[in-house]
């Protein structure tokens, strides 16, 4: 890691919305121009543009909770009223609320997985750089390169 990208990162404070904003558009929470993942819902093991080791996330499930949560929480209400409004046939519900819900899933999934990655980086959770471990400095200790003189 160059001198420059260190200076940048403030090695005590992150901010979550900064880094959850970029991470929702699927960039390094750090610098925000690096690609966060190498395939659709892989987290890539390190920014490409600063460096900056991702692999510590712990994202696991969490993404899918919130996006059932969501899609619930938008699909259902609309199925409801559509329902004790028009009460149409069972195949124009079918044909709406598959595709919408479908839809919605697959496209929230990275976005959100790449907030809650970005979360968790912002709070040193997980090996990144915890405070209270004491691994501050362990992303500039992994990134690879040999910094001692
Ligand atoms: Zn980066």
């Amino acid at each position: 890691m160059t001198g420059q990208v260190m200076a940048d990162i403030d090695p005590t404070t992150r901010d979550s919305m900064t880094a959850m904003k970029r991470g929702l558009r699927g960039r390094c929470p750090s610098c925000g121009r690096g690609r966060m993942f190498r395939a659709f819902l892989k987290v890539a093991d390190e920014c490409p543009a600063c460096g900056e080791p991702l692999h510590h996330h712990r994202a696991d499930d969490a993404p899918s909770y919130f996006v059932i949560l969501i899609v619930g929480h938008l699909v259902v209400p609309l199925v409801f009223m559509v329902e004790t409004e028009y009460a149409p046939p069972y195949w124009v519900h079918f044909s709406l609320w598959l595709p919408l819900t479908l839809g919605l899933a697959i496209g929230l999934l990275q976005p959100i997985k790449g907030a809650i990655v970005a979360w968790q980086w912002a709070h040193f959770m997980h090996g990144f750089g915890g405070r209270d471990s004491g691994e501050i400095d362990a992303p500039l200790a992994s990134s690879g390169r040999d910094t001692s003189p």
